[in-house]
C-alpha cells in the first residue's frame, strides 16, 4: 500500500517523488510508468546534453520565456526556480555549466547524468520505480483514490499526474471534471521556399521578424538570431514566435506571411538615409560587391538581386526607386511560409490541464482534494532553452512540499 503514487516517470514525476521522500522519508511512494523505461524524454533531451535549466535569475524575467504560464508560474519561481536547481543538482555530485546563451547543461554534457542522479535517488530513498504500468482509469472513492493499470490496481490517498502530454490521461481527467486545451505543437520551424535565401543555409543574422495577418497587419513580433536553413527560417527569433504564436498560427494550417527586417529596428527611412549616403561615397563602386550595413555578403547580394539591381550597376546608377525597393527589401522583406519542420526533434505541445482549475500554491486541482499535477501535463509550455525542465522542477517540488505537509 503507498501513500502517495505519482503516474508518469519522467522529468517532472521523479522530481516530484523524489522531493516528496526526501521531505518526509515516512512516506511510501511509487512511480507508475507505462513504458519498459523511465526518463526517455531527459535521455534524448538537449541533444543528448540535457538543458536542464536557463541562466535566469529573476522570476519575473524568468516567467516571460512560458508563453503559457507566465501569470501562473510567477509566485511558484519565488518557491523555486534556477538557482535552487542548481544548488539541487549541486547537493547531489552534478555541477551544471551556463553556455553563452544561457543555458544550462550538466558539466559531463551527458543527459545520463541526470537520469543516474534521478535513479539512485529513488533508489536511496526507497521509492517504487514501477515500469510497463501503463495507467487506464482514475477513479474518486470517498476516502482516496483508485487507480488501474493494465496490471494492477493501486488504492492511494494521493495522486500526483506528471505524464507529459499524453491524451489519453487528458481524456480520464475531462472525465473527472477537469478542462483540457485541445494540443497544439509549438517550438517549430519555417518552411520557405523563396529565392532570396534558397542558396544561404547557414547563415545567421540578427533580425526583427513580424508575422502578418491577411490585412498586412503584425500580428505577432520577435527578435533574435535568425537562423537561414535548408527548409527556410529556424533561430531564437523564429522560434520565439512559433511557441507565442502556437495557437494563433494553428489555423492556418501554417501558411502565413512573416516579414523581416534584416537589421532589427532601423526603419525604412533611416536605411533610406543611409542608402543615398552610400550612393554618394562609392559612386563607382558596383552596389553587389561590397555588402553594407554589416549584413552577411550573400545576403546582401540576394537583397540588391530582388530589389532588380543588376550585377554590373553601380552606386551612381541606381534610382531612387530601385533605392526604394532596396531599404524595403532590408527592411520589409515579405516571406511566404508554407509549413513548419520540428526543430532537432525539441517538440513541445501547447495545451493541457487549464490552469485556473489549479492552485498554483501546491499545483493541487481546485476539483478534486488530493490529486496534484506538475509539468507538461497542464497548459505550461516554453520556449526552447532549458525553460520546460524548469516549469518541472518548480512544479515537482511545490507539490512535494504539498504532499509532505
Ligand atoms: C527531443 C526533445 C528534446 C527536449 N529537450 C529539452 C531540453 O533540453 N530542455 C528543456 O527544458 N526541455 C526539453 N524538452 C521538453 C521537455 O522534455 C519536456 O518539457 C519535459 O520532458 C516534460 O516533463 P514531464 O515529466 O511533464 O513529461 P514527460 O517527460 O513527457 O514524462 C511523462 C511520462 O509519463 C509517462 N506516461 C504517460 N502516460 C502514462 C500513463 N497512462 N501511465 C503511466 N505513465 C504514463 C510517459 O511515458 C512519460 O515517461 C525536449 C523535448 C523533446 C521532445
Amino acid at each position: 500500500m503507498y501513500d502517495i503514487v505519482v503516474i508518469g516517470g519522467g522529468a517532472a514525476g521523479f522530481f516530484t517523488a523524489i522531493n516528496a521522500a526526501e521531505n518526509n522519508p515516512k512516506l511510501k511512494i511509487a512511480i507508475l510508468e507505462r513504458g519498459k523505461d523511465v526518463l526517455t524524454k531527459v535521455k534524448i533531451s538537449g541533444g543528448g546534453r540535457c538543458n536542464v535549466t536557463h541562466a535566469e535569475f529573476v522570476p519575473k524575467e524568468l516567467s516571460y520565456n512560458y508563453p503559457r504560464g507566465e501569470k501562473e508560474l510567477l509566485g511558484p519561481f519565488h518557491s523555486f526556480m534556477t538557482g535552487d536547481t542548481i544548488a539541487w543538482f549541486e547537493k547531489r555530485g552534478i555541477a551544471l555549466k551556463i553556455e553563452e546563451d544561457g543555458r544550462m547543461f550538466p558539466v559531463s554534457d551527458s543527459s545520463q547524468t541526470i537520469i543516474d542522479c534521478f535513479i539512485s535517488e529513488t533508489e536511496r530513498l526507497g521509492i517504487a520505480v514501477l515500469r510497463s504500468q501503463s495507467v487506464r482509469r482514475l477513479i474518486k472513492k470517498e476516502t482516496h483514490w483508485e487507480i488501474e493499470t493494465v496490471s494492477d490496481t493501486f488504492s492511494v490517498k494521493k495522486v500526483v499526474v506528471a505524464t507529459g502530454s499524453n491524451p489519453k490521461i487528458w481524456k480520464l481527467l475531462e472525465g473527472l471534471g477537469h478542462t483540457v486545451v485541445p494540443p497544439v505543437p509549438s517550438l517549430f520551424t519555417f518552411n520557405i521556399v523563396d529565392e532570396r535565401i534558397t542558396n544561404l543555409p547557414g547563415i545567421a543574422t540578427n533580425a526583427s521578424i513580424k508575422v502578418l495577418s491577411e490585412k498586412n497587419k503584425a500580428i505577432l513580433e520577435s527578435e533574435g538570431p535568425l537562423l537561414i536553413t535548408h527548409w527556410g527560417m529556424s533561430g531564437p527569433a523564429v522560434l520565439k514566435l512559433s511557441a507565442w504564436g502556437a495557437r494563433l498560427l494553428e489555423p492556418t494550417n501554417y501558411h502565413f506571411t512573416i516579414e523581416v527586417n534584416w537589421l532589427l529596428d532601423l526603419t525604412k527611412d533611416e536605411v533610406l538615409a543611409h542608402l543615398s549616403n552610400f550612393k554618394t561615397q562609392n559612386a563607382k563602386q558596383t552596389l553587389k560587391k561590397y555588402a553594407q550595413f554589416e549584413l552577411p555578403k550573400r545576403l546582401w547580394q540576394n537583397l540588391v538581386i530582388a530589389a532588380s539591381i543588376s550585377e554590373t550597376e553601380t552606386w551612381a546608377d541606381i534610382t531612387k526607386s530601385q533605392l526604394q525597393e532596396l531599404a524595403e527589401q532590408i527592411t520589409k522583406s515579405q516571406f511566404k511560409v508554407t509549413g513548419k519542420s520540428t526543430f532537432k526533434e525539441e517538440f513541445v505541445t501547447a495545451g493541457g490541464v487549464v490552469l485556473k482549475e489549479v492552485n498554483f500554491k501546491t499545483f493541487e486541482s481546485k476539483l478534486h482534494e488530493n490529486l496534484y499535477f506538475a509539468g507538461e501535463v497542464l497548459n505550461i509550455d516554453a520556449i526552447t532553452g532549458g525553460f520546460n525542465f524548469q516549469n518541472a522542477w518548480t512544479g515537482g517540488f511545490l507539490v512535494a512540499k504539498a504532499l509532505s505537509l
